[in-house]
């Protein structure tokens, strides 16, 4: 047999590259932009025209590109930005892979106008499906404008993947506001089939911020600024009263490159919790900067995804100063300013990667306990004893040692007076559509509903992933979820376990599967596709911590999602059960998240305001 191996032509190779660098029109944007930038652009334009189908073009005042570089740079690996390979390690451009301008070329017909300030004349070139037009000398204004036409057109998949027009122009708009946002002192003009969307003079963050997104935002931003050796915290956090159903205005900024990171998202909302309810998201713009060798943006060919050193120091980092913002500005009612402000219990040592804690990142502290609730709750001597005793103990989220929980179950159990156990054959009271309430020997016990279930379901589901034995439940009508690419991947990790909880999926045509049975706890609790990316997104938002321990963290994933929330009402026969089977459950006295689940008012304790 001859030698079979061949080296893929270029324009293989770049159509290739460009599957991954440009998904869709707001990719070229966003590449058109980022070089905009870089170029140290003072005014950008950019023009679009049927949501990026027929036209992309923009037009920058930048240092522009000689003859020889307007030409160069269309091959693949073309970059003015790093010569040497410990370059990478400092990078402070946008761009740096060289295959953005490779990529675009490969599936559509690049015009390329460019002058340097220094020369008279500037250079044209033309460029479609990687195929070289022309090239020739042009008047044109000191700068860089890049025309985008038919992209996608050699690529009929890609094309026909594009989802509807409205759909489209989103990804661009998004794409728009989040590097205007990243250059306030950037004057942007953005128009759309002919007409001027927004024109956004330079500015500073706040204005840009309003000018964008509108002037509701004037009044909602509270600043948020940090300094530490390590980074710089700036920016804003919405107040909470305005937090989103969605995961919508969170916008995060490394060393001015949006970044996406759940596990920073994460950060911010732990400085937002019991300020906004559980399935509601903050909105954010927050910059941080840093030394450039401590993240790693490479990681990704988006660039949108990086990886940094001390992951765990800046996650605490930023959930402290979010807070401590919230409190200066009197968001939060009792914040513990003096603990607050130190860093010194956060598990850093600049040549040591941090151990992961044992217990939980931040085991005493909660500036919250008891403010959901009267707050002479707090003050009762004994409820107090109790839930300090839970307040450190540990969660599936961090990786519970079984033997502890085991022993601080026990704990409690000794802790509560005899007949604290509530009867729940007696009057049940629902109050605010959140707490049940109920008559114990020593006062009324007050329970979280969400909180509780969310134990139930958690005990129970974990149950059946070690035991193996699903209940499940045939659906009459199967019901196909469409996933995106990176949920796939997790979704294959799961699936073993998710058939140990009682769902059965099928795979399906591409990015879709078919659900045909799902647990019986699961039935009728709202739209399967909801459920499935819930369940993958609290999956993939778990500390790190849980990393080895994928059944609970499924079992708290699948918890989480489907509990029943605050809000949701409860008859008699359902306020009996739930606490039926949460005093059936090892430790029925906190959410699997760790928050306190079960408060007793003591009748003492009432006693003493009746004076
Ligand atoms: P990268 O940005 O990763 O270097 P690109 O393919 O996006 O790769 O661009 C290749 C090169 O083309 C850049 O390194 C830069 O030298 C040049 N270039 C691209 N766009 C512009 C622009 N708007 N102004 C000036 N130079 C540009
Ligand atoms: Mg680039």
């Amino acid at each position: 047999m001859g030698d079979v191996i061949k080296l893929l032509p270029d324009s293989v190779a770049n159509q290739i590259a460009a599957g991954e660098v440009i998904q869709r029109p707001a990719s070229a944007v966003k590449e058109l932009m980022e070089n905009a930038l870089d170029a140290g652009a003072s005014h950008i334009k950019l023009i679009v025209k049927d949501a990026g189908k027929t036209l992309i073009q923009v037009v920058d005042d930048g240092v522009g590109m000689t003859q020889t570089d307007a030409r160069l740079c269309f091959e693949r690996h073309a970059t003015s930005k790093i010569g040497f390979a410990s370059d990478l390690f400092s990078i402070q451009t946008m761009g740096f892979r060289g295959e953005a301008l490779a990529s675009i070329a490969a599936i559509a017909r690049v015009e390329l106008k460019t002058k340097t300030h220094e020369e008279s004349l500037g250079t044209e070139v033309i460029i479609e499906g990687s195929d070289f037009v022309s090239q020739n000398p042009c008047q044109c204004h000191a700068g860089t404008s890049i025309t985008v036409k038919n992209l996608f057109f050699n690529t009929p998949a890609r094309r026909n993947f594009l989802k509807s027009e409205q759909i489209e122009k989103n990804h661009i708009f998004n794409e728009f506001v989040r590097l205007a946002i990243s250059r306030p002192e950037i004057s942007f003009s953005f128009y759309q089939n002919n007409q001027l969307s927004y024109k956004l003079d330079a500015s500073n963050l706040k204005q840009r911020i309003v000018a964008l997104l509108g002037h509701a935002f004037q009044q909602r931003l509270v600043p948020v600024s940090e300094q530490t050796d390590i980074i710089r915290i700036d920016g804003f956090v919405v107040k909470p009263e305005f937090a989103k159903k969605k995961r919508g205005d969170q916008y995060f900024y490394i060393n001015k490159r949006y970044i996406r990171s759940a596990y920073l998202s994460h950060s911010v909302e732990q400085a937002f919790l019991e300020l906004i309810p559980e399935d509601m998201y903050p909105s954010f713009f927050l910059f941080l900067e840093m030394d450039p060798s401590q993240i790693d943006v490479n990681v990704h060919p988006t660039k949108t995804e990086v990886k940094f050193q001390d992951e765990r120091y800046i996650y605490q980092i930023i959930k402290s100063s979010v807070k401590r913002s919230l409190g200066k500005f009197n968001i939060t009612p009792a914040l513990d300013f003096e603990r607050e402000m130190s860093f010194e219990d956060i598990p850093f040592d600049k040549h040591k990667l941090p151990v992961p804690p044992k217990i939980s990142i931040d085991p005493d502290y909660n500036p919250f306990s008891g403010s959901g609730v009267a707050p002479t709750l707090a003050g009762r001597a004994n409820s107090k004893e109790w839930e300090k005793l839970f307040a450190g103990s540990d969660s599936a989220l961090h990786g519970s040692d079984s033997q502890q929980e085991t022993v601080l179950h026990e704990k409690n159990r000794e802790n509560l007076l005899p007949g604290d156990m509530p009867d729940s054959s007696k009057r049940l009271m629902q109050l605010q559509h959140r707490f049940i309430l109920a008559p114990v020997k020593s006062g009324i016990m007050v329970i979280d509903q969400q909180r509780a279930h969310e134990r139930i379901l958690y005990e129970r589901f974990l149950a059946m992933l070690m035991q193996k034995k699903p209940a499940s439940q045939q659906l009459l009508f199967p019901e196909t979820v469409i996933l995106m690419d990176q949920d796939l991947v997790l979704l294959r990790e799961m699936m073993p376990q998710l058939e140990a909880l009682g769902f059965v999926l099928e795979p399906a045509k591409k990015g879709t599967y078919i659900i045909t049975a799902v647990p019986v706890d699961l039935i009728e609790k709202g739209s399967l596709q909801e459920i499935v990316e819930g369940v993958i997104e609290q999956y993939r938002i778990q500390l790190p911590g849980a990393e080895n321990d994928s059944q609970k963290k499924l079992a708290l994933a699948m918890a989480k999602k489907t509990a029943i929330r605050h809000g949701h009402p409860l008859d008699m026969a359902e306020m009996a059960s739930m606490i039926e089977s949460l005093f059936a459950c090892q430790l029925p006295y906190q959410s699997p998240s760790g928050k306190t689940a079960v408060v007793i008012i003591g009748a003492d304790e009432l006693a003493l305001r009746f004076k």
